[in-house]
Order: structure tokens, then sequence, then C-alpha cells
């Protein structure tokens, strides 16, 4: 079977032709394919900065200069799987209520496709939805989640769906495996020490930033592949994580955060998991006047098709 290939350098100038995510083919729905990049421009969500409505067409466009093989890991993703970009979902962008069901239908549908989603964000509210979508089809999921917050407030404004909510509601809705939830990468200020520590009673293994600073993350991956095991695990990756050195472009921005070789770790750490669905969320290009934080969300994103099961094992 010939599969889908990202357009060559050498076939199309790499600022030319469609600014589709890694320069792939487009199609309108999952239909035969075994993994999709799909994005939600949306911001309504967001409590701070606002602009990453616009963040999936950045990281498409900065996305241009991957090519098919990943040079430190032998990882061939276009050997072993259909791939192709089927475009955004059409969030309504003066309701996020609204918008957070559109998503889960939209998902629903590329599930039962049989494709695994790849999301460019867009605020991460969107992770809830997808979420409601992934219980559908696989049951609870251990969850990888890496964030310089929580994410976890029971309310924003008096509001349940927000940017800071979706793993509340996510853990309401019973979506995750209690014992499987890992936090890593959160940091700076808060109002209560309850903010980071909700979490642990639930069972979930909160990694803080400063448990991560100077060091690899390859043992500490070691740890969770192990325990996480045969598990269907979703991972979603907030680009504040990162230092605001290396990305500034995001909305909610805090000091010491991960480096990209720590983020490459954790993604490349979870090779050989049993993974449903990956989103890269919160980049804000108004923010991002040099288009690296969209760059490193678009090589985060090609590192996440790399560890899929399919781009590991073969066809
Ligand atoms: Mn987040
Ligand atoms: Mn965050």
């Amino acid at each position: 079977m010939a599969y889908n290939q990202p357009l060559g350098g050498n076939e199309m100038i790499r600022t030319g032709g469609p600014a589709t995510f890694m320069r792939l083919p487009t199609q309108e729905t999952a239909s035969g394919l075994d993994a999709c990049f799909i994005g939600i421009p949306m911001d309504i969500g967001t409590s701070n900065r606002p602009g990453t409505r616009l963040g999936p067409r950045q990281i498409r466009d900065e996305s241009r200069m991957l090519r098919p093989f990943n040079m430190a890991t032998g990882a061939a993703p276009f050997e072993h799987m259909q791939v192709a970009d089927i475009g955004d979902v059409p969030i309504n962008t003066f309701d996020l209520k609204k918008s957070v069901d559109i998503i889960t239908k939209f998902y629903r549908a590329v599930l039962n496709d049989g494709a695994i989603p790849l999301t460019l964000g867009g605020d991460h509210t969107l992770t809830w939805p997808i979420l409601r979508a992934i219980r559908e089809k696989h049951g609870p999921v251990a969850l990888v989640h890496v964030d310089a917050h929580a994410d976890i407030n029971d309310e924003m404004f008096g509001e349940k769906v927000a940017h800071g909510c979706p793993f509340r509601r996510a853990w309401e809705d019973e979506c995750l495996i209690n014992n499987k939830v890992y936090q890593i990468g959160l940091r700076g200020t808060g109002y209560s020490p309850d903010d980071f520590n909700w979490a642990r009673g639930q069972g979930w293994r909160v990694v803080q930033a400063e448990e991560c600073w100077h060091k690899s993350m390859v043992p500490l991956m070691e740890d969770i592949r192990a325990e996480i095991g045969d598990a269907p695990v979703y991972l979603t990756y907030d680009i504040d994580s990162l230092d605001p050195a290396y990305a500034p472009g995001t909305g909610t921005v805090e000091v010491g955060g991960l480096s990209t070789i720590q983020g490459l770790e954790i993604i490349r750490g979870l090779s050989g998991l049993n993974i449903v669905g990956c989103d890269l969320v919160e980049v804000s290009p108004p923010y991002d006047p040099t288009g690296n934080t969209a760059l490193i969300g678009g090589n985060f994103l090609y590192e996440m098709l790399c560890v899929l099961p399919k781009a590991v094992q073969g066809d």
C-alpha cells in the first residue's frame, strides 16, 4: 500500500504550496486513516492572553520544515501509517458550551473511523470534550498531562467550562484511570497548596517543575511506562510547560519551565504504549513573533506521531 507522504522540499519550495500539517494531503473525514491531524482554532476558553484561535494555522505553517524520517529514534511513520490533515473543527466562536459539544461530536466520528487524532490547539478547554469521545470508544484512559498548570479548577468566574477546568471535568465524567494520571511541569504561584494537592488526593501523580530541573526525564518516563502498562493512554501537551525562554508565544506564562530537550524526552518516553490520542495546545501566535513557539509545537506533534503504536511496531 502506498501511504500519503509529506510534500518534499525538492518538489515544492517549503514556503510554497498549501499550509497543511507537514505538507500532508488533506481529506474531509478520517475515513481510511490510521492517524490524522486536526486543528481546533479556539481561544474563547482562555483567561489571560488570547490568540490561540490562530494556533493551528501557525503550527501548520511552521511545520513546513519537518521531514519524514526521525533521525534520532529511527521512526518512519509514513512507511507504516496512512496519515492526513483533516482540517479544523468548526467551533462556534460565540459559545464555548456549544463548542465543546461540537468537538465531542467531531471526535466521535474520527474515532469511529478508526483513526488516532493528533490535535493542534487551541486553548486547553478542548481536551475535555476530546476525552469524552475517547471514553466512549476506549473507556477510561491513562493520562500524561504536561503543563505549567494543573487545569483542575472546579470553576472559573462561576463557569464549569474554561481552559483551567478540563481535567476536573474529565475526572467527573470518569474519563480517567485515576492511578494512571501524570501531571508534569506544574509550577508558579497559586491560591493555596490545594491547587496541586487536589489531584494528588485523587491518586494522580504530580511532578512539579522543580523536580525536573537539571534532570533528564528518561528515568521518570521509564517509571510511567511501567505503571501505565497496556492501558490506553492519552497525551495532552500544553506548550506553556516549556520555559518562556523557549516558548513565549502562549497565554499564561510561568518561569522556570521545562526545556525543549525535556519535552522531547517525555514524548519519546511514551514509545511502546497504547496511545489513543494526543494534543498540543495553547500556542498563541500574536505572542510568538519569531514563530518559534509554533515551530516547537509542530515538532512535538511530529514526535507524537512517531510514538504511535503503528509507527513503533510497523504494519
Ligand atoms: Mn493547560
Ligand atoms: Mn498551562
